[in-house]
């Protein structure tokens, strides 16, 4: 897969971007992350990219034949017209399915703004769609762009161990994940649960799912709301929690 950022900043992206998991994937060719400059694509000779928006008020825009130019180059670099990504306080929120679904295409461009934004009319001309991270505003659209990669890139082949890694993690199957331990066994007075120590690994498995719906329904009722259990599933949660009487799984 290849991701392309087009940026005011194209420093601040890559500078993440060759960090930890990320950075590997990139280094060992699983995925590809080109950032671009946009101010080298301006044809004004102070290297202007912004000006005065129509109509007054305060603030400036950035301008489309720059942009344009810009994704322009990109499309001839990769020979296709990739999947253009606007980040966008106004844009669709992202998620974890949105995650996946852009995991499994061969382009994907994210255009990034700055300061007001960017003329409606670059956003019409080339734009696929646009994906807000928050109902928060930010300076631009770079942090924005880097959550979508990186979220998008731990996906991708190969780049951890196996599919496992992200399929029990918070989100992928519309809960959150069970609780984590690590050493020491204890620590200020605090015990890992007896069933992690027990190396029944059957029993295990259901503890960390039965863990699972129940920090869901605690920390994210609106998630709970919308979980379909699977009937056969439940029954056999139903009958599991027994193992666990101390521990009051609500079911
Ligand atoms: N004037 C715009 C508005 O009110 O909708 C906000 C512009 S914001 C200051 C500058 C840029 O940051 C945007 O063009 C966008 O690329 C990015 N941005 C800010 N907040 C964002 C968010 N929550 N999600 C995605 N991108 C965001």
């Amino acid at each position: 897969m290849r991701i392309d950022i087009l940026t005011l900043f194209p420093d601040m992206c890559t500078a993440v971007l060759k960090e930890s998991i990320v950075g590997r994937a990139c280094a060992q060719g699983l995925v590809t992350v080109q950032c671009h400059n946009i101010r080298d694509y301006t044809q004004d000779r102070h290297r202007r990219v912004d000006d005065a928006p129509y109509g007054g008020g305060r603030g400036m825009v950035m301008q489309a034949e720059p942009i344009y130019l810009c994704w322009k180059a990109v499309c001839e670099q990769t020979g296709t017209r990739p999947h253009t990504i606007y980040m966008s306080p106004q844009g669709r929120p992202f998620s974890q399915q949105l995650a996946v679904e852009f995991s499994h295409r061969e382009n994907l461009l994210l255009l990034c703004g700055h300061y007001e934004g960017v003329d409606e009319r670059l956003l019409e001309e080339i734009v696929d769609e646009e994906i807000s991270i928050g109902d928060y505003v930010l300076t631009g659209g770079e942090l924005p762009a880097l959550v979508v990669a990186d979220s998008i890139i731990r996906l991708c082949d190969g780049v951890l161990a196996d599919s496992s890694c992200f399929e029990e993690e918070s989100h992928f199957h519309g809960l959150l994940e069970y609780p984590q331990y690590t050493r020491p066994e204890e620590w200020m007075g605090r015990k890992v649960p007896d069933v992690l120590l027990s190396g029944h690994h059957a029993n295990i498995e259901i503890w960390r799912r039965l863990k699972s719906i129940e920090r869901t329904r605690i920390k994210r009722p609106d998630m709970m709301a919308r979980f379909v259990p699977d009937p056969a599933d439940a029954k056999r949660l139903k009958k599991a929690a027994k193992l666990f009487p101390d521990e009051h799984f609500e079911l």
